[in-house]
């Protein structure tokens, strides 16, 4: 069992009264290790440690910020299988997923890296001749960074990389259900070298740290993933500071299966868009809408491929599907489905699925489970389930595919299935959401802009524009 401590100012601090949070396997229910439970002077410590590194770091040449955060991305490749098994441990998901998550999360280190030395400002032409207007972007300062559990390295470079590559040092606070992925790769940036007080690890109570972080004015930016409530409380909190914001939240991911539709990749998007992490994942489609003239086949393809997909522990290399998180997750996935099935859902395979060697207090797993004639009135298609549950409804036009598809306060991902080009490109610039997926279930990558529209979230994260969020502009206008 590991016994991990916090990370402020450069060193591995213990808490004084031993106050820890147990880390459990949600796969057995074994305690796998512990982190203290940070009180408010450790979070003030970390934000005067950061406050502190801010000039020094800001004004590196960027270069240097650069070969720091590749020296981590070496060090994460290094220690891949390690971080990998430490990650399927607390967080349950398979193996082969844990490991392509450090790969990703990795290439935010990688990608920061190479986008560090292309931050530049601008020369505007003046309307007088004795004028000059320079644009500089500078960093936005002290950042705290608030990861959920459902991808524990990979939303943790996410957002500490661009932060680092713009000048910014970082507080992060992993979810207390998965810290121990965020210890391991915060040792690597020690590892690193990365100075002091550039990189700061909390661990303990959300509402504690949260509310201790969004009252200093010191801390200049919050970026945060996770549940759309308390993305919104984020947002009231931060603006009494004016703090800038991004968040990434909750979605309600619509998934358009057209007649044109290539079947096998239909059924394949699925299983990468709602089977992996256990249908754990904010961009995890939530409502399956298939068209008339394909939908026998394409629900009977789909229920042979859920078939085979392997329920169990996530270290053992031949299951292909964790279990849920903890107790409140498989209540509220089981919920849908009873609400549903109460609703007159009809049960085409799953249902439940309480693993017979799990646990008794844990093993949270849940068979992938297929309904339908599915109603506006079930929570399933209301809420965001955050399971292996897939509610199947019908449709007949392109034009109604399109109103049940944007008929949802959430914004996040969409994935649209036709061989038709056109189709495809009217149906994608109609969908309300800032991520499409056209004949595509995993659309999210390093290079590419990732957020939502509406209560999805604000801001882009990856890609170039994942920089802009820890930048700020500054005019200078020149007399001569
Ligand atoms: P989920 O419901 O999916 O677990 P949460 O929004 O509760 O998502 O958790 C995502 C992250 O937000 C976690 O790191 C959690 O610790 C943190 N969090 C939860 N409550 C608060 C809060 N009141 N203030 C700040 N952060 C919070």
């Amino acid at each position: 069992m590991e016994e991990k401590k916090l990370y402020i100012n450069g060193e591995w601090v213990k808490r004084a009264n031993d106050d820890v949070i147990q880390v459990l396997n949600p796969a057995s229910g074994e305690v796998v290790g512990t982190v203290p439970n940070a009180g408010r002077e450790e979070v003030m410590q970390a934000v005067d440690a950061a406050s502190k590194a801010f000039d020094t770091w800001a004004a590196l040449p960027a270069r240097r910020r650069a070969e720091y955060l590749r020296r981590w991305f070496d060090l994460m490749r290094e220690h891949k299988e390690s971080i990998a098994r430490t990650l399927t441990l607390e967080q349950g998901k398979p193996l082969a997923e844990a490991r392509g998550e450090v790969a990703a999360a990795g290439r935010f280190l990688e990608w920061y890296s190479e986008e560090a030395v292309r931050v530049a400002g601008e020369i505007i032409p003046p309307s007088g001749e004795k004028k000059r207007i320079m644009v500089l972007r500078q960093p936005v300062g002290v950042v705290a960074a608030i990861t959920p559990w459902n991808f524990p390295a990979s939303m943790v470079t996410r957002k500490i990389a661009p932060a680092l590559a713009a000048g910014c040092p970082v507080i992060l606070k992993p979810a207390s259900q998965t810290p121990l992925t965020a210890v391991a790769i915060v040792e690597l940036a020690h590892e690193a070298g990365i100075p002091r007080g550039v990189v700061n690890l909390v661990t303990g109570s959300a509402a504690l740290i949260g509310e201790t972080l969004m009252a200093d004015s010191r801390v200049r930016k919050i970026t945060f993933t996770g549940s759309t409530e308390v993305g919104k409380m984020l947002m009231r909190q931060s603006a009494d500071t004016m703090k800038r914001i991004s968040l990434e939240l909750g979605g309600h991911a619509p998934y358009l299966v057209f007649d044109d539709a290539d079947l096998e990749q239909a059924v394949a998007g699925v299983i990468q868009a709602k089977i992996r992490n256990a249908g754990q994942m904010c961009v995890a489609v939530n409502r399956f809408f298939v068209q008339e003239g394909i939908y026998d086949a394409f629900v009977s393809r789909l229920r042979t491929a859920l078939k085979q997909i392997q329920t169990g522990n996530g270290l053992d290399e031949s299951v292909t599907m964790g279990p849920l998180i903890d107790h409140k997750a498989y209540q509220k996935v089981l919920d849908h489905v009873l609400d549903a099935r109460e609703l007159g859902a009809g049960l085409l395979c799953g249902g439940n699925g309480r693993h017979e060697g799990g646990h008794p207090e844990a093993g949270y797993f849940f068979e992938p489970t297929l309904l339908t004639n599915v109603t506006d009135q079930m929570k399933i298609m209301q809420e965001e389930t955050f399971g292996p549950v897939l509610p199947l409804r019908r449709f007949e036009t392109e034009e109604e595919a399109l109103l049940l598809a944007n008929d949802s306060r959430y914004g996040l991902a969409a994935y649209v299935y036709t061989q038709s080009l056109s189709r495809g490109i009217r149906v994608s610039e109609k969908l309300q959401y800032g991520v499409v997926g056209l004949n595509d279930g995993g659309p999210a990558t390093v290079q590419a802009p990732f957020g939502g529209f509406k209560e999805s979230g604000i801001g882009r994260e990856g890609g170039h524009h994942g920089m802009e969020p820890f930048l700020e502009i500054k005019y200078i206008s020149i007399g001569l």
